[in-house]
């Protein structure tokens, strides 16, 4: 039987992890991306194109068994198109959702999913209107293109509203109530053939300046998880989902408030690697093929780090017992990923020992 092949439009970080993750399976990743030396780009073969080339990335589709994304930033209309040509998974129609922030949360809204009240801003006078109905502060979102923090401002008063939507461009927007949160939890959910699905356990994830910076895992609290699971398998069913979908919430005094949607693997899941059974990686990919999913039980209590604008060398990560490194082989950018450490312990007090010392070692003092 010859080798399951499988494409993958955008070769960062997580195609990358895809690639390797495919790679003892006999699962061939090939990628396009713009980047011949993107981080996908220097562990499987690439075909150096913009992400909108409808040509190559033809070319690439008829080369495979199955085509998949690493970013959210991709033509729908070409991913509709492809799929002319071979299956195309997550469904683009989920992609063209997790763009737009106001269809994000109005499908939450249809599927009787908690998220943040909110108004769409389209003109000046949807901004009192936002100020009135949503109280203060309000954060303001592009409806478009914004992501880890971008495109977002939080403004307290009408003044404020109206400056920062002219510094957003006054482009379409979306304004939310502001959630007060405890803590930021996601969940991943995997769906294969046949509506078989699993899911991880949740994690919790602190951001700075928008970004994510840490994960633990598993946050235990079995009836957060159960409500969590029953709104991604709304999504998943709503979508003819396949492939990895994440969704980010705010865990409030009332439960948990849906964020955002991600319809592929996340950085928030980048702990199963080493602290699953089986990575979302591999699941991902199993999912895609109709293979079947892998279990998604942890292995202990993980914590992950990811490495922005620096790397630490590798040798002082790895002198802390449990750790685990990993480099994308990128140029080094102020507040730029350019990797991630996870650490696994079966003891929870062990395991925030050594995160502790892990954080000194990339001079993250928390
Ligand atoms: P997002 O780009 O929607 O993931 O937002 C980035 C970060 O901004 C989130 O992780 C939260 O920490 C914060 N944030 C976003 N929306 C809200 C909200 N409605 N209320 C409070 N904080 C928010």
């Amino acid at each position: 039987m010859s080798a399951a092949r499988v494409g993958i439009v955008g070769a960062g970080q997580l195609g990358r992890m895809m690639a390797l993750a495919g790679y003892p399976l006999g699962i061939e990743c090939r990628f396009v991306d713009r980047e011949a030396r993107s981080p996908g780009g220097q562990v499987a073969p690439l075909r150096a194109a913009p992400l909108d080339d409808r040509d190559a990335l033809a070319a690439l589709a008829r080369e495979v068994d199955v085509l998949t994304f690493d970013i959210e930033n991709v033509a729908v209309d070409a991913l509709t198109e492809l799929a002319d040509i071979v299956p195309v998974y997550p469904p683009p129609r989920s992609v063209a959702i997790a763009q737009d922030r106001l269809a994000e949360k109005q499908l939450f809204q249809s599927l009787s999913i908690p998220t943040a009240p909110f108004v769409a801003i389209d003109g000046v006078a949807d901004l009192a209107r936002a100020g009135e109905e949503l109280g203060w502060p309000v954060v303001l979102k592009a409806r478009r293109l914004g992501y880890d923090g971008r495109g977002q401002r939080i403004a307290r008063s009408r003044d404020a509203l109206l400056a920062a939507w002219d510094d957003l461009g006054r482009v379409p927007a979306i304004a939310e109530g502001w959630v007060t949160f405890e803590s930021e939890l996601s969940l991943i959910a995997v769906r294969g053939a046949e509506n078989a699905q699993v899911y991880y356990p949740l994690t919790e994830n602190k951001h700075r300046d928008g970004i994510l910076i840490e994960s633990l895992a598993p946050h235990e609290n079995p009836a957060l998880q159960k409500s969590a699971a029953r709104w991604l398998d709304r999504l998943m069913r709503e979508f003819d989902y396949r492939g990895v979908l994440t969704v980010e919430f705010f865990l409030t005094q009332g439960g948990l408030v849906a964020n955002e949607i991600a319809p592929r693997v996340h950085n928030s899941g980048h702990w199963t690697i080493e602290g699953a059974e089986t990575s979302q990686f591999e699941n991902h990919l199993r999912a895609i093929l109709g293979w079947p999913l892998g279990e998604t039980t942890s292995r202990g209590h993980a914590a992950m780090l990811n490495l922005l604008g620096a790397l630490p060398a590798a040798t002082q990560v790895l002198a802390i017992p449990g750790a685990h490194f990993h480099a994308y082989g990128k140029e080094p950018r102020p507040a730029r990923k350019l990797g991630h450490c996870t650490l696994v312990d079966v003891r929870r007090d062990r395991l925030l020992t050594r995160l502790q010392a892990l954080r000194s070692v990339v001079g993250r003092a928390d």
